[in-house]
């Protein structure tokens, strides 16, 4: 049994974007969880924002009953669904020493640990993403990371998994076996592909409890006022994108509709005329291909990873 597994309780925190199945993940963990005995939670946070956003998900486990309901700042384990997160959202605040990070990348533990400066964790890496693509269809890897999970911390078995994961599809996918079986698959390749850095090369220092660091409502900064005008232009929003518009100045019609409907003001104006995508502050919503008379498709939307490819 690993080290994470001996303490009474653990917490979890999941970075994903919306729309990657980190909130379902977390749930079929914790129902696995109370399969096995324990005493589980399991809580999503969102932002305003919508798919494709960065967002949390949290899982406490533990032996005996707890009272916390709050989100997680000083987690035991942290599991990266998104990898572009790792360059953009610090995903190491508050993780213990000696606690885990298991991230969706094709790199080798070891390489993963160099690149983003890991060298304080327990690091696993799965190429979920791939396990994802293979046996899904489609880049949705918070299954494959439940495997390996699994097998990096000790806390639950791959069965009390593929059991709760089997359950929560055959709700929705009933007429279609082939999915829940894809899915059960993608479960056990995520748990026999998962690597991670020989545990023995880190020190691991186990805390009491969880401590809540939070302001008091007086200290806080009333509501409906911003403190400092214009700051969302410092904020990327443009690596939140999954899909990038693409626009075609030869078919656009200029009737504006794009301009008029982005949530981001991403639409780049000049002298009264669409000229392009302001791709740092574009989220990729698709609002504005959507609005692009049919005529025209003057905008059309591309999968991020197909261009990186090219
Ligand atoms: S996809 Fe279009 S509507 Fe959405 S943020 Fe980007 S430019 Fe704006
Ligand atoms: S909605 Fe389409 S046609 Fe209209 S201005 Fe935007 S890109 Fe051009």
């Amino acid at each position: 049994m690993s080290v994470v597994a001996q303490r009474k309780l653990v917490e979890i925190r999941w970075h994903a974007r919306a729309g990657q199945g980190a909130k379902t993940a977390a749930n079929i963990l914790a129902q696995a969880a109370l399969r096995e005995g324990k005493y589980a939670q399991s809580i999503p946070e969102f932002g305003p924002e919508r798919r494709g956003a960065p967002m949390l998900a949290f899982n406490r486990l533990s032996d005996e009953p707890f009272y916390m309901h709050s989100g997680i700042t000083e987690p035991d384990i942290v599991i990266v669904v998104d990898p572009h997160l790792m360059d953009t959202i610090p995903v190491t605040d508050g993780l213990k020493p000696g606690g885990w990070i298991i991230i969706n990348t094709p790199l080798p533990p070891e390489e993963a640990q160099e690149r983003w400066e890991l060298k304080p964790y327990r690091v696993a890496t799965v190429d979920a993403s791939t396990i994802a693509r293979e046996t899904l269809r489609q880049d949705i890897p918070n299954v494959p990371l439940l495997g390996a999970f699994a097998r990096v911390t000790g806390l639950l078995s791959l069965e009390t998994l593929q059991t709760d994961t089997a359950q929560r599809l055959e709700k929705r996918f009933r007429d279609r076996p082939q999915v829940i079986e894809a899915n059960l698959k993608a479960l056990e390749r995520g748990f026999n592909e998962v690597r991670w850095v020989d545990a023995k090369s880190v020190e691991i220092a186990i805390e009491g409890p969880v401590r809540i660091a939070a302001k008091g409502w007086k200290e806080l900064v009333e509501g409906g006022i911003i403190p400092e005008p214009a700051t969302s232009i410092m904020y990327r929003t443009g690596s939140w994108r999954l899909e990038r518009p693409i626009f075609d100045p030869q078919k656009c019609v200029q009737c504006l509709m794009c301009w008029l409907i982005c949530p981001d003001s991403a639409v780049i104006l000049e002298n009264g005329k669409v000229v392009g995508i302001d791709y740092d502050h574009c989220k990729g919503c698709g609002l504005c291909s959507l609005q692009c008379p049919p005529k025209a498709k003057a905008l059309t939307m591309v999968l991020e990873a197909e261009l990186n490819e090219k």
